[in-house]
């Protein structure tokens, strides 16, 4: 696994992340949700973000954690099997900042489950509907390929099917170009970010940390400790709202924040 470069120095600014909406002293103040302002999550701060190299083959990196030495991590959740509503609401309500990589067989439903979601049941699934309600509250959608392959035994052909097509069923139905792509199982090699670039493709995104049910974490690093700018990888399976809103408490918890990737990696690649 390739780590990001290590953190640079923290700016001096101190004070809070994005800024909060102003409250309403009106006691008729529906309780419909209104539009969120802005992008969810913690942004980086001025001169927060250390920098991640471009590689000089002019291919998109593979990044695994971004570089910053403030208490912030980012949630990702892969695959697509399971179509939890509770999951959304969470997202939205909380003000969640998550990006799913989302394959065509699990949102879809079709052929074998992916054998990391530990027991997919479809549950919900067939519906790129539930994909663009969990971008409408806040998420964001990028690819992990059509059929879930071990891309590492395909050659740039398969490879570039497997992310271009990806990319048009997630334009067709989100509208959105994806610009990250995480390959499934982690395994990639050149061909894969060859081909990545082809496709639109900015940067590979892998992970510092999975989650596992019951919010537990697998970390990584011998320590089990978060460390600032992990990237967490969680699944859509059973029990994913409960699993869900442990892991954000614990999260809050041990001191750390959510932090918008989009926005983190805009700095981190600048
Ligand atoms: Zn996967």
């Amino acid at each position: 696994m390739v780590l990001a470069a290590g953190a640079a120095g923290c700016g001096g600014d101190t004070t809070g992340g994005a800024p909060r909406p102003g409250r309403t002293s009106s006691p008729a103040a529906s309780a419909s949700p209104t539009p969120p302002p802005g992008p969810p999550g913690a942004l980086p701060r001025p001169g927060e973000v250390g920098r991640i190299p471009r590689p000089t083959d002019g291919l998109p990196p593979v990044i695994s954690s971004i570089p910053t030495r403030r208490k912030v991590v980012f949630l990702t959740i892969d695959d697509g099997w399971e179509q939890d509503p509770g999951f959304i609401t969470q997202v939205r309500d909380r003000r969640i900042p998550i990006t799913a990589f989302v394959t065509r067989d699990a949102v879809e439903a079709r052929g074998a489950t992916d054998p990391t979601a530990q027991g997919g049941r479809f549950v919900g699934a067939g519906k790129w509907g539930y994909m663009r309600d969990l971008r409408d509250a806040g998420a964001t959608v990028e690819n992990h390929t059509l059929t879930h392959p071990n891309l590492i035994t395909l050659g740039y052909g398969g490879q570039k099917a497997e992310i271009c097509g990806t990319s048009a069923l997630i334009r067709r139905h989100l509208g959105n170009r994806p610009t990250l792509f995480r390959p499934p199982f982690g395994n990639q090699n050149i061909l894969t970010r060859r081909a990545a670039k082809a496709c639109g493709i900015d940067a590979l995104l892998l992970w510092t940390a999975t989650v596992q049910p019951g919010g537990k974490i697998a970390y990584q690093v011998p320590d089990k400790k978060l460390r600032p700018g992990d990237v967490l990888l969680l699944h859509f399976r059973p029990d994913l709202s409960r699993d869900f809103r442990i892991l954000v408490n614990k999260i809050k918890r041990r001191g750390f924040e959510l932090g918008n990737l989009d926005a983190y990696l805009k700095a981190a690649t600048r």
